[in-house]
């Protein structure tokens, strides 16, 4: 089964709108690559711009967070209609910085990851173990927990389209990358998960990443593991380097 790489690049709370555009104009030619799907999942304030800047070229913006709620009182959040109003096609779900720093469960994953499919936006469900976990060897287990939770009430057909973002907690932004065996191992196990759940048709679609300090070094043996489609990149996302990603090859 062959499936089209996704890499994407997680800015975090970084970039003014202004320089988000610079950084788009920037990266744009060296990320003309029509053999993946490149998206930037940037600041909400820079979603716009960032797609006007984004015209013309292979590139996709995406969100970082969405809410579950269709609209009404919940200050400061971003409904799912606004996301699609500007052409926002991926959200980044889950991430482990939201997990920690903003309260989001297993719980609100799921019902962010719904909302997602009914509205045509595709979840890029990020799910990872703390260094504790990984060192106690529940990793997998932990792991298969949070994907079956994510996915409660999703179809198989709607699976077939999530991305999913194995991002072990220890390896965000720390340098520390998970070794390839590593990576290719949690990224198999998940892929098994989703067949039990459904069936190996949409195992074998859904799209998988591996994020954690990924480089221009480390991508190409990352992305050409039998179940890694990809990668969530934060910190080189932000620079030229990003490029080299994208072009892995
Ligand atoms: C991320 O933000 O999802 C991430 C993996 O960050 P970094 O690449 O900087 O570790």
């Amino acid at each position: 089964m062959s499936r089209k790489k996704i890499i994407a690049g997680n800015w975090k709370m970084n970039k003014t709108p202004s320089e988000a555009v610079a950084l788009i104009n920037e990266l744009k030619p060296l990320v003309a690559n029509d053999e993946v799907d490149v998206v930037f999942c940037v600041p909400a304030i820079s979603i716009i711009p960032c797609i006007e800047a984004a015209k013309g070229s292979n590139i996709n913006i995406g969100a970082e967070n969405m809410y579950f709620e269709e609209s009404g009182a919940f200050t400061g959040e971003i409904a799912p209609n606004m996301l699609t109003d500007v052409g926002v096609k991926y959200v980044v779900i889950g991430h482990s910085e939201r997990r920690e720093y903003f309260a989001e469960t297993d719980i609100t994953v799921n019902k962010k990851v719904k909302k997602a499919f009914e509205h045509g936006i595709t979840p890029i469900i990020c799910c990872g173990e703390s260094l504790e976990q990984r060192e106690q060897g529940v990793t997998i287990d932990f792991i298969r927990q949070q994907i079956k939770i994510a996915f409660l009430d999703i179809t198989a057909e709607q699976a077939k389209t999530a991305v999913i973002a194995y991002e072990p907690i220890w390896a965000i932004g720390t340098g520390k990358v998970a070794t390839t065996e590593q990576a290719q191992e949690v990224c198999a196990a998940i892929r098994v998960c989703i067949a039990e759940i459904y069936d190996q048709a949409t195992a074998d679609a859904i799209r998988i990443q591996y994020g954690g300090s990924v480089t221009a070094a480390s991508a190409p043996e990352l992305f050409t593991q039998p179940d890694i489609d990809g990668g969530l990149v934060g910190g080189a996302s932000l620079k030229p380097e990003f490029g080299k990603i994208v072009n892995y090859k």
